[in-house]
């Protein structure tokens, strides 16, 4: 069971998430929970860090970050106990979570789940701070922005759970972000293929890196409110059969931003470089562009988007590719924002396209770059467009509470 920060922002949120915890043991199960930080304690750990220093350290980065988390279990762990059960508060380290050394984004490499085994084993609630490992070179790391779903899932597949629960401040995972479209629908089912297209798009409510790991090491996620007792939303496996709707939702992301190099020279290997460059430093790439010059000798303009937060890596690790290659400029612009559509029916169905463009259109939003996938189509627009973007898209292709378009997928024929 995870319980992201809205869930136990404060006392009384910490109990209750304490007494579904043990009406789960009651019930005859053993559990394990994981726990993000309070409310925006993460956020403001960061500001904190931005006070200080401009550009922090990423070690001292996560030694601060890793804190949060250990608040929210200890406490809960001390509400366990006054309920008349027994738990245990454990760190990310202590529970066996060994990570690779890239602080503030590390990626998990190996779960020794020993302890949680032998407190399981000893009839104790098993309580672990989310977000965090150590490293190999025996450091504390965290996971990257939403990384507790992530160490759920880990623990889940360590310990061979029957199921992993995220339980958050949404029902679910909903036809677009219930906070930007009163009408999304929640979906009761969703393919992990399309739930990692619609991580990696900005649906936050399930980190992307948590859906990958469920997905290789079956793991089944069912994501379910905090706050009520509902049926929420049930991750798929590929083998598991259901329905494919055309489009399944509309994400949208803030916080990414743009880089344009100009004046590229245009000979083989100068992309190269520049990419090579960028993924030493750590920087994960998204919509790429590049134009290719018109007339001999001329030079060719490279642009990508990258999240905000990998910005100044970014940038530093680009100066001496610029020298080495003699690049014009290089341009950043931190006021972009995406949105995607995604949906396995799309792959058979022309014109999908189409309608995003003209109801992008219609809305007078200007596209700046478009990418796509077989099941998604994303498009870079300005920011403050965004929310008007996913209304009008969200009602383009009915996704509303009953209105939603079904097709069978081919072989799945009514029986
Ligand atoms: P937690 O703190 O529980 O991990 P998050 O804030 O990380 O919660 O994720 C839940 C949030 O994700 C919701 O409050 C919602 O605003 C946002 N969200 C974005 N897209 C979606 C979507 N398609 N379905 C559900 N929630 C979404
Ligand atoms: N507390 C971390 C964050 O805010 C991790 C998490 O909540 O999953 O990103
Ligand atoms: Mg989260």
């Amino acid at each position: 069971m995870k319980f992201g920060g809205t869930s136990v922002a404060d006392a009384d949120r910490i109990k209750r998430a304490a007494r579904r915890i043990v009406a789960q043991r009651e019930a005859g199960n053993r559990v394990v929970a994981v726990l993000s930080a309070r409310g925006r304690t993460t956020d403001e750990l960061i500001a904190m860090a931005e006070e200080v220093s401009s550009h922090p350290d990423r070690r001292e980065m996560d030694m601060l970050l890793s804190t949060g988390e250990r608040i929210s279990c200890a406490l809960c762990a001390m509400a366990i106990n006054d309920l008349g059960h027994r738990a245990i508060s454990l760190t990310g380290s202590q529970a066996g979570i060994v990570t690779d050394t890239s602080h503030t984004k590390a990626r998990i490499i190996d779960v020794r789940a020993e302890r949680i085994r032998e407190a399981l084993a000893n009839d104790q609630i098993v309580l672990v701070a989310g977000f965090q490992g150590v490293s190999t070179s025996r450091d504390v790391t965290t996971l990257g922005r939403g990384g507790s779903d992530t160490t759920a899932v880990a623990l889940a597949a360590a310990i061979d759970a029957e199921v992993c629960e995220i339980y958050t401040d949404v029902a679910g995972v909903f036809t677009a972000d219930p906070r930007l479209v009163p009408n999304a629908r929640k979906l009761a089912f969703v393919s992990f293929e399309e739930m990692l297209e619609m991580a990696a798009s900005g649906a936050k409510v399930l980190q992307l890196r948590s859906v990958e790991y469920a997905r290789t090491h079956g793991v089944r996620m069912h994501c379910r409110s905090s706050f009520e007792d509902g049926p929420g939303t049930v991750v798929l496996g590929e083998d598991e059969t259901m329905e494919h709707p055309l489009i399944t939702a509309v994400t949208h992301s803030t916080e990414e931003a743009r880089i344009t190099l100009l004046g590229v020279p245009d000979r083989p290997g100068a992309a190269a470089s520049i990419f090579r460059a960028l993924a030493d430093a750590g920087c994960n790439v998204d919509t790429i562009i590049q134009n290719e010059p018109r007339g001999e000798g001329r030079d060719a303009e490279v642009s990508f988007t990258i999240a905000t937060e990998d910005l100044y890596a970014a940038e530093q690790a680009l100066r001496p590719v610029q020298a080495e290659l003699g690049i014009a400029e290089i341009d950043t612009d931190s006021g972009i924002g995406k949105v995607s559509i995604v949906g396995a029916g799309m792959r058979s169905h022309p014109g999908v396209a189409a309608q995003v463009f003209e109801t992008l259109a219609g809305e007078n939003i200007n596209i700046e770059m478009i990418s796509t996938s077989p099941i998604k189509i994303s498009c870079v627009i300005r920011s403050d467009g965004v929310p008007q973007a996913v209304r009008a898209l969200h009602e383009a292709f009915g996704l509303g509470a009953l209105e939603v378009q079904r097709e069978r997928p081919i072989g799945q024929e009514a029986r």
